[in-house]
């Protein structure tokens, strides 16, 4: 029987883990049968920091964090929280100051009629966004996803979160310890015990200490210390194809308390990489992700500083960028034996769409949902575990590609080599030779298991400008839902402006659940 759980590792990764894992199987929920919790143990190291970043979250949070227990309103006050509503990008397509949304919220009558397919086929003057979503509209305006009145977790516009990394973890760990029974120990991991079937036995710790479970979840960060340095598992480098491996990070301070907070992170591209723009409550963060290959450091500094520069509340400030290299990648497996990869440890690319934190939610919820109760399981959850994990990856890296393979820039070495097709991985190109004559849509993805959506493709094709050749004899029914998507997209402007005129700002709204 799964008994005891150890996660190493006490940044995002281990405390959403330990908190995703014990929500369900708390020892302290008296209702559930004598014996069917199980301990959960949070073991991390008093001399390895945190990575610290990692600001941005897909809407799945929301739902992660009522599952949790956590209240929201909790959540906003103790962790410096603001709504995302998608992400902005500009300059991406050809550097002269264009820019598109990809929002969270999916195009009208999404999963019953294409709306992709009629715009391409009669674009009238809006892009693609404001034709067939109001979040765009309503990004631009920096207004907020929901009223006072929208209940906790619930929503207008779909949303996600910007937030203070250290301060999610504070809570996530205040929470996981007081409320659902998982147990916090400091502790240097110094030797791994095997058992001799291969498993992992126990943790030996510089205290002396000897650690047994049934289950550990390396949540080390780059350290990777079970399934890397313990279990060798190979790397799978993805630098051929995701160049960026550098970035620079740093905190801004607002101009006043009343500066309005953008509704979405904003990318803009640069020479060799691209820089982020999270703004929070209480601050911004801004960080520069780049090719080490491409730029020197200082250069991407430079360039990172001239971003500071342009605008006039910052650009009176001193910013000392802090420095993070990363090798873009991730294991071939992530379930080896009795040990479970999550979070950085498991693998990190650049953080273009902010997927680090749901790929640590979907894997966390996989393991809580399937903790084997037999050894004698735990093989085949673990097969499973990695052909799903596996196809996320591939997911993930085909649409951060599609990004760059999309852009029309030709300006530097970084964006000419983002066009070569040796460094367009062969699902990538298949795809984009079928969206060439047919819109992305549900139905493409009924085989695989995706994290990005058909509409979030829709988005980033059509916002960079990319040409699907419509035959509208080929979509059966087209005349039927002709009528019906024009409606949608009357519907649609009728819609946006009535968010545009009824929603509050997200700092009217921020202030008021933060004073209250
Ligand atoms: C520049 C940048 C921007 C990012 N932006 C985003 C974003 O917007 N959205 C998003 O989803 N993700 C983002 N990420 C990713 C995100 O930061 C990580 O997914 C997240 O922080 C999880 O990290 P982690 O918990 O895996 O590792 P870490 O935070 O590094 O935690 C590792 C833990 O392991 C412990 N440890 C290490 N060695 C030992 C040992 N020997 N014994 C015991 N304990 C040990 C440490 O003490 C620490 O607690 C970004 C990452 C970077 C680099």
């Amino acid at each position: 029987m799964t008994k005891t759980v150890v996660i190493v590792g006490g940044g995002s990764a281990g405390w959403l883990t330990a908190g995703i894992i014990a929500a369900r199987h708390n020892p302290l929920d008296k209702s559930t049968a004598a014996g069917q919790g199980i301990r959960v143990i949070v073991l991390e190291s008093p001399d390895v920091a945190n990575l610290g970043v990692g600001e941005g979250t897909w809407p799945t949070m929301r739902d992660t964090l009522r599952q949790i227990g956590i209240s929201e309103v909790d959540f906003l006050r103790c962790c410096d929280v603001s709504f995302k509503q998608g992400s902005q990008f500009i300059n991406w397509q050809r550097g002269e100051g264009e820019s598109y949304y990809h929002p969270f919220v999916p195009p009208s009558g999404y999963g019953s009629v294409n709306l992709a397919a009629h715009w391409l086929h009669h674009p009238g003057d809006s892009n693609f966004v404001d034709a067939v979503c109001p979040q765009g509209k309503v990004c631009d305006l920096r207004l907020a996803p929901k009223t006072p009145q929208t209940p906790e977790y619930a929503f207008g516009l779909n949303y996600g979160y910007h937030l203070n990394a250290g301060k999610f973890v504070e809570l996530l760990q205040r929470h996981c310890v007081e409320k659902l029974g998982v147990e916090h120990q400091l502790g240097h991991v110094d030797e791994v015990l095997s058992a001799e079937n291969g498993d992992i036995e126990s943790l030996s710790l510089s205290s002396g200490e000897i650690l047994p479970a049934d289950v550990f979840v390396d949540c080390t960060g780059f350290a990777a210390l079970l399934i890397g340095k313990h279990y060798q598992v190979p790397f799978v480098s993805q630098r051929h194809c995701l160049f960026n491996d550098t970035a620079l990070a740093v905190q801004a301070n607002h101009a006043s308390e009343d500066t309005p907070i953008a509704s979405c992170t904003k990318s803009t591209a640069q020479s060799s990489g691209w820089v982020w723009d999270i703004a929070l409550p209480t601050r911004r963060g801004i960080g520069h992700v780049f090719s080490s290959q491409h730029i020197s450091v200082q250069k991407a500094e430079d360039e990172l500083q001239r971003y500071l520069a342009a605008d006039p509340a910052l650009a009176k400030q001193q910013h000392s960028p802090r420095k993070i290299t990363f090798q873009p990648g991730h294991r071939q497996t992530f379930w080896h034996k009795n040990c479970v990869a999550v979070g950085v440890s498991a693998g990190f690319v650049e953080p273009l769409e902010a997927s680090a934190l749901v790929l640590i939610e979907k894997s966390a919820e996989f393991i809580s949902n399937n903790l084997p109760q037999e050894r004698s399981a735990m093989t085949v959850v673990a097969k499973r575990f990695n052909e799903i994990i596996g196809k996320y990856w591939i997911d993930i890296i085909d649409f951060l590609k599609l990004h760059y393979v999309l852009s029309e820039r030709r300006d530097s070495d970084y964006w000419r080599d983002h066009s070569q097709s040796q460094s367009i991985p062969e699902s990538l190109q298949d795809s984009l030779e079928l969206w060439r004559s047919q819109v992305p849509w549900v139905s493409d993805s009924n085989n695989r298991a995706e994290l990005f959506s058909a509409a979030s493709v829709q988005y980033v094709l059509y916002g960079m400008g990319f040409v699907t050749e419509i035959n509208s004899r080929r979509y059966r029914g087209w005349d039927k839902d002709a009528e019906l998507a024009d409606r949608l997209m009357r519907d649609n402007l009728g819609k946006t402006e009535m968010f545009m005129a009824s929603q509050p700002t997200n700092r009217d709204l921020l202030n008021l659940v933060r004073g209250g």
